[in-house]
Formats: structure tokens, C-alpha cells, sequence
């Protein structure tokens, strides 16, 4: 029998893993389940990215290992992103780390930075890779209440004492998953402030950065003022232009942080393979009307579920932000006792709010992840059972 080291039995089970169990299970028996339970893009990535990933592949100078931290054209293309879409000046050589995905320097940035002992503060509900991080550094973690009062913003001045001395990190996400919040630069300067008094880095998860509704753009992290003295921001093109199976994210900030990144990224991967590097430098400098076209997809959706939502007598806030619906569990009901009621009788996968933390019980996130025709025969689905 082999022993594991201590560090991965902290780890959580992936969350995801169980949900999709049980949808399988489900759509084994035969039944037309239709998933709106994990935050999987369906659209396919835009054939200008695909074609030049194509033609790139050919070239034998990617054939090789790629330079350690990547390629330069790459970060300079984030540069440039960020320029026009935020008006943030960042530097590429020093200021921007690439990534195997948002998900792998969300848990490396606790490496980086955690020591056992250590505070990281964290939303709940939000995002579980958050807790991976801190638990293969052998750290704590201390929950920021996420509320529909305070429209799901942590509220600093409730921040536990004693964990704050000892915390080091802390993660935020907006536009968040799970709840679909959005949040103004009122809340990032208070953030930045917050961090340089208390001494503890800012994780800015941007991950739905792309995807603002009702005519506002979601800010970033970045335009505050000081927050690259504070913190980093992760960036990730999974969402924005639909590369979730092409993993390709940024940690994009404070020079320090990105440079212990970019170490122990060195020692575990080299960098991307040459040919994402140039199809994904391509997805950030060539024509932006793809991601247009995508916040517009999304805001249509969010509206069918709505329109259907209100039909069958169920009250819920709009999300402004996110693919994501966050919506209040009938009286009787827990998060998964809905969740599994709903797979079961109406055929739907949605996830249960508990499984993003404490705070999440109560609701069910759903995602706005198929045809607007879909989406409206789930809910209509659900109101069938008569419990609105
Ligand atoms: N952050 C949040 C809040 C997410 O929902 C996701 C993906 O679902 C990620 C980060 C990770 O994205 P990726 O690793 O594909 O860049």
C-alpha cells in the first residue's frame, strides 16, 4: 500500500468530479439531461485563432522546448490587451507570467507566497481552486462571507482579527462565480487599501473579465491606483474567446509576485507549447468583434432564463456579470436536495450553492451554457414539478 504525503490528503476532492458523476449516471438511463451544472463554454473557439494554431503547429522552431516563462510576443500582447480594453500600462517582461491556465497560478500563487500557519482570505461561496492552493501549502483559510446584502462583496471590516494578523493572501473574483456579481472601482480602491494596511497580497481572479451586462464593462483590478503595489491580477482566455481546452492564462501585476510565478512555473513546465503561444497572442491583437458578439450571446441567454424564470414563478436577481445564474433554493429545500431533485425529475444539472462553501447553501448556480431553446426547456422543466 502506498502512503501519500501528508499535503494531498488536504486536498479536496474535486467538486466537479462528483456533479458530473451523477449527470452521467443520469443520461446512462437513457434521459435527455441537460447540463447547466458546470461553467463549460459551448461555443467553439473563432476559426481565425484555430487556423493560425494550424499553421503555427507546422513551424519546427515550436517543435523544440520553449524558452523558460515564454514567449515575449505573447506577453506583449497582453500588454497591448490591457492597454486598450483598461488603459493599464503593464510591463511584459516583468509584469506579466504565463500560465497553463488561470487555474494552475491560482493554486501556484498560494505556493508562492503561504507558509503553514498562514491566513489566506477567502470568498465563500467562490471559486474551490482557491482552496487547493492553501491546503498544498499546509496554510488556513479564513472565509469572507459573500452576501446577497452587501451584494456579494466581502465586507473587510468583518474580517476575523486574530486571522487577519497572520493572513498573507486573499482572493477575489468579480465578475464572480459563483454569484454573478460585478463590482466598481469604489470596491478596489477599498480593496487596495485594505491590502496595504493589513499587508496582504491581492489574488484578483478576472476570469469573466469578457462578460458585463447591461452596458457595463467589468473593471479591472489593474486600473486601480497602487494595485500592482498589492497584487496580481489572473487573466485567462478560457472564457473570452471560448480556449477552455487550450489552457492559456496570465498572471499579470506586481513584478515579485509574477517573478516567483514564473519560478516555479520553470520548474515544472518550461512554458506552452509554441503554437497556443501565437494563436493566443493572435486571439488578443486581432479583430475583438468575437468577444463582442459573446458578451451579446450571453446577455440574450441570461434574458430567455429570466423571461422563463419569471414564468414559472421563480424569484431570482438578474447576474451582471458571469455566464452564471444564482438562484434561491425553495422553503424545504437544501442546495443539493434541490439540485438532486431536479436531475432526477426534470433532468437538469445545476450545482449546488454548498458546494462553493458555506455560504452557498441555499442556492443553485446555473449556467447560461447552451442554445437560448435549451435553457428556456430546463426551466420550463423545472417548473413542471409545481414547486414555484
Ligand atoms: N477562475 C474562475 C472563477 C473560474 O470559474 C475558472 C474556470 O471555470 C477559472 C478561474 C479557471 O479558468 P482557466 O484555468 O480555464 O483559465
Amino acid at each position: 500500500v502506498i502512503k501519500p504525503a501528508d499535503r494531498m490528503t488536504a486536498l479536496p476532492t474535486q467538486f466537479f468530479a462528483k456533479l458530473v458523476g451523477k449527470a452521467n449516471a443520469q443520461a446512462a438511463k437513457g434521459r435527455d439531461v441537460i447540463n447547466l451544472g458546470q461553467g463549460n463554454p459551448d461555443q467553439p473557439t473563432p476559426p481565425h485563432i484555430v487556423a493560425k494554431m494550424q499553421e503555427a503547429s507546422a513551424n519546427p522552431m515550436y517543435h523544440k522546448y520553449p524558452p523558460f516563462s515564454g514567449y515575449s510576443f505573447l506577453k506583449e500582447a497582453v500588454a497591448q490587451r490591457y492597454k486598450e480594453d483598461y488603459g493599464v500600462e503593464v510591463d511584459p517582461a516583468t509584469e506579466v507570467a504565463i500560465l497553463f491556465g488561470g487555474k494552475t497560478g491560482l493554486v501556484e500563487i498560494s505556493q508562492c507566497l503561504l507558509n503553514p500557519g498562514d491566513v489566506c482570505l477567502v470568498p465563500d461561496p467562490g471559486y474551490p481552486d482557491y482552496w487547493s492552493g492553501v491546503a498544498l501549502s499546509g496554510a488556513e483559510m479564513s472565509f469572507m462571507p459573500l452576501t446577497a446584502d452587501n451584494r456579494f462583496l466581502p465586507d473587510y471590516n468583518a474580517i476575523d482579527q486574530e486571522a487577519l494578523k497572520r493572513a498573507k493572501l486573499m482572493f477575489i473574483n468579480y465578475p464572480n462565480n459563483p454569484t454573478g456579481a460585478v463590482a466598481d472601482s469604489e470596491f478596489y480602491e477599498e480593496t487596495v487599501a485594505f491590502a496595504r494596511k493589513s499587508g496582504v497580497v491581492v489574488a484578483s481572479d478576472f476570469a469573466y473579465g469578457a462578460i458585463g451586462f447591461d452596458g457595463k464593462k467589468p473593471v479591472s483590478f489593474l486600473q486601480t491606483p497602487g494595485a500592482k503595489e498589492v497584487g496580481v491580477e489572473f487573466y485567462t482566455l478560457s472564457k473570452t474567446y471560448n480556449m477552455a481546452g487550450w489552457r492559456v492564462g496570465f498572471a499579470i501585476g506586481n513584478a515579485q509576485i509574477v517573478s516567483l510565478i514564473n519560478l516555479i512555473q520553470d520548474h515544472y513546465y518550461c512554458s506552452l507549447f509554441g503554437g497556443i503561444q501565437e494563436a493566443a497572442a493572435l486571439a488578443l491583437t486581432g479583430p475583438q468583434d468575437c468577444v463582442v458578439e459573446l458578451n451579446a450571446r450571453y446577455e440574450s441567454r441570461r434574458e430567455a432564463v429570466f423571461g422563463a424564470l419569471e414564468r414559472i414563478g421563480w424569484k431570482a436577481e438578474r447576474p451582471g456579470g458571469s455566464f452564471f445564474c444564482w438562484l434561491p433554493v425553495p422553503e424545504g429545500y437544501t442546495s443539493e436536495s434541490f439540485a438532486d431533485l431536479v436531475l432526477e425529475q426534470a433532468d437538469v444539472v445545476v450545482a449546488p450553492g454548498n458546494g462553493f462553501g458555506t455560504h452557498g447553501e441555499g442556492y443553485v448556480r446555473l449556467g447560461l451554457l447552451t442554445s437560448e431553446e435549451r435553457l428556456v426547456e430546463a426551466i420550463e422543466r423545472i417548473g413542471k414539478l409545481g414547486i414555484f
